[in-house]
């Protein structure tokens, strides 16, 4: 009998410890799920909450001088984590150009748009000693994937296979789209009173609208936040990625 007692205790002392460790490991899946270092010794990171519904990618930031998307995707993040249930799995790159951001560039510390040197079908090699000055910071690099920051996001990608990726830009002021990303685009910019684009109106070549959008077919949708947000704005955007990812669009 006493050894029966003691055999229940250790089958039970077995299932506790197996349940803290299933907590433990949903813990480390539901926050940083993957992390870079920069060439600059910065961390490019990436966040995840949510197992269920679609898979949707915010990316805060990619031009290093439009920073004001980290705040807004951070405020996201506080949002959806504080939530138990969502109807959609979270994934989100807070800043995916952060030595951009500290040297406030537009482009990467290798002098590269990374937002023109993904892997897409209309990616086409300019010769940068070329380009006119105001052209240099649109540069997508020698060849494409060429850059850490792009191949982290196509990592990201090929791991959770986001069906959207809603990305935020400066300084214009509206809600643009590629690929499927109509209907998501009409939701968002519904709730944000932001302009509605089908095109954002120059060619963006190596783009992660190019690349996810016309070639990958995901649902891509842009969000460009102007120069000294107002409040309400910030926080229709914010509240507009959170219905969109707790209860869908
Ligand atoms: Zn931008």
């Amino acid at each position: 009998m006493r050894i029966s007692k003691k055999i229940i205790f250790f089958v039970f002392s077995l299932f506790l410890f197996s349940i803290s460790l299933f907590a433990i490991k949903n813990i480390i899946i539901d926050e940083l799920v993957l992390t870079k270092k920069t060439p600059l010794n910065n961390e490019i990171r990436c966040y995840k909450k949510g197992n269920s519904g679609k898979n949707i990618l915010l990316i805060g930031c990619i031009h290093g001088d439009e920073k004001a998307g980290i705040m807004l995707s951070i405020q996201v993040m506080n949002k959806i984590f504080s939530k138990n249930i969502i109807k959609n799995t979270l994934l989100c790159i807070p800043t995916a150009n952060p030595d951009g951001n500290i040297l406030n560039t537009r482009t990467n510390s290798h002098k590269i748009d990374i937002n023109r040197n993904f892997p897409s079908l209309n990616w086409e090699y300019l010769d940068s000693s070329k380009l006119k000055k105001d052209k240099v910071i649109f540069w997508g690099g020698k060849q494409p994937s060429s850059e850490m920051e792009t191949n982290f996001i196509l990592k990201v990608d090929s791991i959770y296979n986001p069906s959207a990726i809603i990305i935020l830009h400066q300084f214009l002021n509206c809600v643009e789209y590629d690929g499927l990303g109509q209907s998501l685009a009409e939701f968002i910019s519904k709730q944000t009173k932001q302009e509605l684009l089908d095109y954002i109106g120059y060619p963006t070549s190596g783009s992660i609208g190019s690349y996810f959008g016309n070639d990958k077919k995901k649902e891509i949708v842009t969000i460009e936040i102007p120069d000294n947000p107002s409040d309400s704005l910030q926080q229709n955007i914010v509240n507009a990625l959170v219905e969109v990812i707790e209860k869908g669009y």
